[in-house]
């Protein structure tokens, strides 16, 4: 799975797209799971992880830096927080079993 988020283009200073696909550091944030009655519970929680971006590309000026150290030369972000269900699924599915 690609993430991806807006970012200033170094080189015209419009929103190009910053990508990325390795995710590090992921982490719940809230109550994790919460009983909701007699044998019932919910997980509530946001799953974020960090990004580490290794491709970036302008459509205004057509640039394209497409390795990690293109990237560190502009001065880009290399890394950007990302919010995905799907990092709260995993970290459901080993208290809750494939039920
Ligand atoms: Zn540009």
């Amino acid at each position: 799975m690609k993430y991806g988020e807006v970012s200033t283009c170094p080189a015209c200073g419009e929103s190009g797209a910053l990508e990325g696909e390795q995710v590090d550091n992921i982490r719940v944030e809230g109550p994790g799971w919460v009983r909701v009655g007699e044998e019932d519970y919910e997980f509530h929680g946001r799953g974020f992880g960090d990004v580490l971006a290794d491709h970036f590309s302008c459509d205004n000026c057509q640039l394209v830096l497409d390795t990690y150290e293109l990237l560190e030369a502009a001065g880009m972000d290399l890394a950007f927080e990302v919010e995905d269900e799907d990092f709260v699924t995993d970290e459901g599915e080993q208290e809750y079993g494939s039920d």
